[in-house]
Protein backbone atom coordinates (compact mmCIF):
# COMPACT_ATOMS: atom_id res chain seq x y z
CA UNK A 1 0.00 0.00 0.00
CA UNK A 2 1.74 3.50 -1.07
CA UNK A 3 1.86 5.76 2.37
CA UNK A 4 0.88 8.72 2.54
CA UNK A 5 3.42 11.49 2.81
CA UNK A 6 1.78 14.44 4.36
CA UNK A 7 4.45 17.42 5.57
CA UNK A 8 2.40 17.97 8.58
CA UNK A 9 4.75 18.57 12.32
CA UNK A 10 3.62 15.48 14.00
CA UNK A 11 5.11 13.38 10.92
CA UNK A 12 8.85 15.04 11.19
CA UNK A 13 7.93 14.11 14.94
CA UNK A 14 8.03 10.47 13.95
CA UNK A 15 10.67 11.06 11.18
CA UNK A 16 12.65 11.74 14.05
CA UNK A 17 11.54 9.00 16.68
CA UNK A 18 12.23 6.13 13.31
CA UNK A 19 15.87 8.54 12.87
CA UNK A 20 16.54 7.82 16.51
CA UNK A 21 15.06 3.84 16.59
CA UNK A 22 17.17 3.75 13.75
CA UNK A 23 20.64 5.53 14.97
CA UNK A 24 20.38 3.77 18.66
CA UNK A 25 20.17 0.11 16.79
CA UNK A 26 22.83 0.89 14.47
CA UNK A 27 24.51 2.10 17.95
CA UNK A 28 23.71 -1.03 19.64
CA UNK A 29 24.86 -3.67 16.75
CA UNK A 30 27.83 -1.57 16.35
CA UNK A 31 28.89 -2.20 20.31
CA UNK A 32 27.29 -6.01 19.91
CA UNK A 33 29.37 -6.84 17.03
CA UNK A 34 32.82 -5.17 18.98
CA UNK A 35 32.03 -7.10 22.09
CA UNK A 36 31.99 -10.13 19.74
CA UNK A 37 35.33 -9.14 18.08
CA UNK A 38 36.63 -8.62 21.70
CA UNK A 39 35.23 -12.36 22.84
CA UNK A 40 36.99 -14.42 20.27
CA UNK A 41 40.15 -12.68 19.61
CA UNK A 42 40.62 -14.97 16.30
CA UNK A 43 43.35 -12.95 14.82
CA UNK A 44 47.23 -13.98 15.82
CA UNK A 45 46.27 -16.54 18.95
CA UNK A 46 48.84 -14.75 20.63
CA UNK A 47 47.73 -14.25 24.51
CA UNK A 48 47.34 -10.77 25.17
CA UNK A 49 49.25 -10.13 28.75
CA UNK A 50 47.43 -9.16 31.61
CA UNK A 51 47.26 -5.54 31.69
CA UNK A 52 46.08 -5.85 28.42
CA UNK A 53 43.07 -8.30 29.32
CA UNK A 54 42.31 -6.27 31.88
CA UNK A 55 41.62 -2.86 29.72
CA UNK A 56 39.94 -5.02 27.50
CA UNK A 57 37.42 -6.37 30.74
CA UNK A 58 37.36 -3.19 31.08
CA UNK A 59 35.97 -2.01 27.65
CA UNK A 60 33.56 -4.95 27.16
CA UNK A 61 31.96 -3.64 30.88
CA UNK A 62 31.80 -0.22 29.43
CA UNK A 63 30.44 -1.28 26.19
CA UNK A 64 28.31 -3.59 28.11
CA UNK A 65 26.83 -0.84 30.12
CA UNK A 66 26.65 1.22 27.32
CA UNK A 67 24.07 -1.36 25.16
CA UNK A 68 21.96 -1.56 28.47
CA UNK A 69 21.41 1.99 28.29
CA UNK A 70 20.78 2.48 24.65
CA UNK A 71 18.30 -0.78 24.73
CA UNK A 72 16.81 0.99 27.48
CA UNK A 73 16.42 3.95 24.97
CA UNK A 74 15.27 1.25 22.62
CA UNK A 75 12.31 0.36 24.47
CA UNK A 76 11.58 4.24 25.31
CA UNK A 77 11.33 5.02 21.83
CA UNK A 78 9.86 2.10 20.49
CA UNK A 79 7.23 3.11 22.82
CA UNK A 80 7.05 6.53 22.33
CA UNK A 81 5.82 5.54 18.50
CA UNK A 82 3.08 3.79 19.58
CA UNK A 83 2.26 6.82 21.31
CA UNK A 84 2.37 8.80 18.33
CA UNK A 85 0.50 6.22 16.46
CA UNK A 86 -2.39 6.37 18.74
CA UNK A 87 -1.78 10.34 18.44
CA UNK A 88 -0.67 11.40 22.08
CA UNK A 89 2.50 11.67 21.28
CA UNK A 90 3.97 14.98 22.80
CA UNK A 91 1.11 14.71 25.84
CA UNK A 92 2.15 14.43 28.91
CA UNK A 93 1.37 10.68 29.63
CA UNK A 94 0.92 12.09 33.62
CA UNK A 95 -0.78 15.93 33.44
CA UNK A 96 -1.64 15.55 30.35
CA UNK A 97 -0.38 18.79 28.79
CA UNK A 98 1.85 19.52 26.19
CA UNK A 99 5.40 18.50 26.08
CA UNK A 100 7.47 21.77 25.31
CA UNK A 101 9.00 20.74 21.73
CA UNK A 102 11.92 22.02 22.84
CA UNK A 103 12.13 19.37 25.55
CA UNK A 104 10.42 16.46 22.60
CA UNK A 105 13.91 17.73 20.35
CA UNK A 106 16.30 16.71 22.92
CA UNK A 107 14.52 13.72 24.22
CA UNK A 108 12.12 12.09 21.57
CA UNK A 109 11.75 9.52 23.33
CA UNK A 110 9.88 11.90 26.09
CA UNK A 111 6.50 11.02 27.21
CA UNK A 112 6.48 12.82 30.68
CA UNK A 113 6.76 16.77 30.34
CA UNK A 114 9.75 18.33 32.45
CA UNK A 115 7.56 18.84 35.59
CA UNK A 116 6.07 15.26 35.58
CA UNK A 117 9.84 13.94 35.33
CA UNK A 118 11.22 15.57 37.54
CA UNK A 119 8.87 14.54 40.11
CA UNK A 120 9.30 11.35 39.53
CA UNK A 121 12.60 11.68 39.29
CA UNK A 122 13.08 13.59 42.76
CA UNK A 123 10.35 10.49 44.12
CA UNK A 124 11.90 7.05 42.28
CA UNK A 125 15.44 7.86 41.99
CA UNK A 126 16.83 10.27 44.70
CA UNK A 127 19.27 7.92 45.90
CA UNK A 128 20.72 6.60 42.65
CA UNK A 129 21.56 10.60 41.87
CA UNK A 130 23.39 11.03 44.64
CA UNK A 131 25.34 7.87 43.86
CA UNK A 132 26.44 9.06 40.66
CA UNK A 133 26.63 12.51 41.08
CA UNK A 134 30.55 12.90 43.03
CA UNK A 135 32.27 10.27 40.32
CA UNK A 136 35.21 10.06 42.44
CA UNK A 137 38.02 7.42 42.60
CA UNK A 138 39.32 8.32 45.90
CA UNK A 139 39.16 5.57 48.13
CA UNK A 140 37.73 5.79 51.51
CA UNK A 141 40.19 7.20 53.80
CA UNK A 142 40.85 3.55 55.63
CA UNK A 143 44.24 3.40 57.59
CA UNK A 144 46.38 0.59 55.92
ZN1 LIG B 1 3.14 16.50 33.09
Amino acid sequence: MGKHQKNSPSSTEKQRLEQEVQRTRENIAGLKSFMKSELEPSSGGEDGDAADVASDIYEREKALALICTLEKKLLALEYALEIERVGTYGICESCGQKIAPARLEIVPEATLCVICKAKTERTSSARRKLSLAPRRKMPPDEPK
